[in-house]
């Protein structure tokens, strides 16, 4: 992929799932990696295997919800590697429930983690990206933050939050040369979606044209591509990756 080589990119949620996946395809087009999660451990072996695709790589232990977090692993990564290329929000939690019995906590930490988080960190970011005259970021929501569910209102206005972030960034950094862009997932099959029943599951793939679920590294491709230099034209854009899903 086109103009990832040599570029910094910081990952959040890198611990496992999707963001280990993103990890991964950038390391392998030559992006050194910053990966950022709560899981040290599960951290650490994000950046073994990306060691073996020959590029650096940084684990920092992050939770994004508090800016204070959030500005330390930017300095983290701009003390290692003197600049921030590439920024991947993909840090994201669930608490489903229907809206009657939903709890406050159940309501705060959704929203603190998906759309606080990834302000703390694009604000965080964008004082260096402006300097540089360069940015890429990449902000994870969901195709349930276009159409909305039932037990995820939390979830759903989070990620429909990301893409007005999202929006309202590209519009405030277009004249940096900073680009500003969201990928929507549909059903990915990581440790997020592990405990939906099988029924569940099949009810969803009645619905995927594409008739498979999802995996980590179709979401990846999404981000390589807004990353790299073939999207430097797209700003501001939702990019659905759901199998056809919702359309
Ligand atoms: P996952 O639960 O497997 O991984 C989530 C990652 O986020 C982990 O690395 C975890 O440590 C990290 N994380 C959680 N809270 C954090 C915090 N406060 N600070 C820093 N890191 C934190 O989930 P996944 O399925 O890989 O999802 C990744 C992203 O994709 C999420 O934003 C999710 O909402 C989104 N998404 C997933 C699906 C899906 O079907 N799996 C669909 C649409 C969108």
């Amino acid at each position: 992929m086109e103009g990832l080589k040599n570029k910094i990119a910081i990952v959040t949620g890198a611990s496992r799932g999707i963001g280990k996946s993103i990890c991964l395809a950038l390391a392998q087009h030559g992006a050194n990696i910053v990966a950022a999660a709560t899981n040290e451990e599960l951290l650490q072996k994000t950046c073994t295997e990306v060691s073996a695709f020959g590029v650096q790589s940084l684990a920092v232990k992050c939770d994004v919800s508090q800016s204070a977090e959030a500005d330390k692993l930017i300095d983290a990564a701009v003390q290692k590697f003197q600049r921030v290329d590439i920024l991947v929000n993909n840090a994201g939690i669930t608490r489903d429930t229907i809206l009657p019995r939903m709890k406050e906590d159940q309501w705060d930490a959704v929203m603190n983690v998906n759309l606080k988080g990834t302000f703390n960190c694009m604000k965080a970011c964008s004082r260096h990206m402006m300097r540089q005259q360069y940015g890429r970021i990449i902000n994870i929501s969901s195709v349930i933050g276009i159409s909305g569910n039932a037990g995820q209102a939390n979830y759903a206005a989070s990620k429909a939050g990301v893409i007005a972030l999202t929006k309202s960034a590209a519009k405030e950094f277009g004249s940096r040369n900073i680009t500003v862009n969201s990928v929507a997932p549909g059903f990915i099959v990581t440790d997020m979606t592990a405990g939906l029943s099988e029924d569940m599951k099949n009810k969803m793939l009645a619905q995927i044209p594409l008739q498979r679920l999802g995996e980590g590294k179709d979401i990846a491709n999404a981000v390589l591509f807004l990353a790299s230099s073939l999207a430097d034209y797209m700003t501001g854009q939702v990019l659905v990756v759901d199998g056809g899903m919702v359309m």
